[in-house]
């Protein structure tokens, strides 16, 4: 599979870069994980709007879910003019306004989930793991149809359950809001050393720190993890492309 990040930073997006947005493929076929600023837009450097079928959101924060009613209307409106077929699919958390929101706009489909819960779509199987967090957030795990697997943390504190969940994936994308030294854990976030104990616990092939704070100097986030023993590790960048 390929995964092409649209976009990776925390809160709010940077000029022409975007909150969290990662875009999915494998043989043609498309998934996208979180719809945070700009990423209904920058999307579409990769692939056409009507050609994602399926939207997965991690958590309601407006840096991962905020695009949602772009996506929505995209459907709607791409069908009136005959440029999309079928729903947009999209899975999130049961939450009462978000269905009714879906529900109201016409094309779209909100398939709730949860920790027990598992799609198969197209050549793709998610499975989710509840963090710890404000709000209710899970990570995801996708893994293709050969067993390649890449795990996408969202937003949480860290947790050992999280590395078990992570255990063997060949990439993890892992938040990484605040630096060493930083207590991130009240804000149910982690900081670079807590990034670099999930990777190193899970043993995750490749890693990718994400939701990057707007503050400092990331390459700091980079040489913490990397003294921490992570060999392979990269920072997030918009338009990375990631094959698996
Ligand atoms: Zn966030
Ligand atoms: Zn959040």
């Amino acid at each position: 599979m390929k995964c092409t990040i649209v976009g990776m930073w925390g809160g709010f997006p940077k000029k022409d870069a975007p909150t969290s947005g990662y875009l999915i493929e494998k043989d043609g076929f498309a998934i996208v994980l979180d719809a945070g600023s700009g990423v209904a837009a920058h999307v579409q450097s990769y692939i056409e709007l009507n050609e994602v079928d399926h939207l997965f959101l991690s958590h309601y924060h407006y840096d991962h879910s905020v695009d949602l009613g772009a996506f929505m209307f995209g459907r709607m409106i791409g069908t009136y003019i005959d440029q999309a077929e079928g729903a947009l699919n999209i899975y999130g958390p049961e939450d009462a306004d978000i269905r009714k929101q879906v529900e109201d706009t016409q094309f779209n489909t909100f398939h709730p989930y949860d920790k027990n819960s598992s799609f198969n779509v197209g050549p793709f199987t998610v499975t989710f793991h509840k963090n710890t967090h404000p709000v209710e957030t899970y990570a995801m795990k996708i893994i293709d149809d050969t067993g390649k697997t890449l795990i996408y943390t969202a937003d949480t504190s860290y947790q050992d359950s999280l590395a078990e969940f992570a255990e063997g994936a060949d990439v993890l994308i892992t938040e990484c809001s605040h630096y060493e030294g930083e207590d991130a854990e009240r804000l149910g976030h982690m900081n670079a050393e807590e990034a670099a104990m999930l990777a190193e616990k899970s043993g995750a092939k490749k890693t990718i720190l994400s939701h990057l704070p707007h503050y400092g100097n990331t390459e700091e986030l980079l040489q913490t993890v990397q003294s921490a023993g992570v060999e392979d590790v990269k920072l997030a960048e918009t338009g990375m492309v990631i094959n698996i």
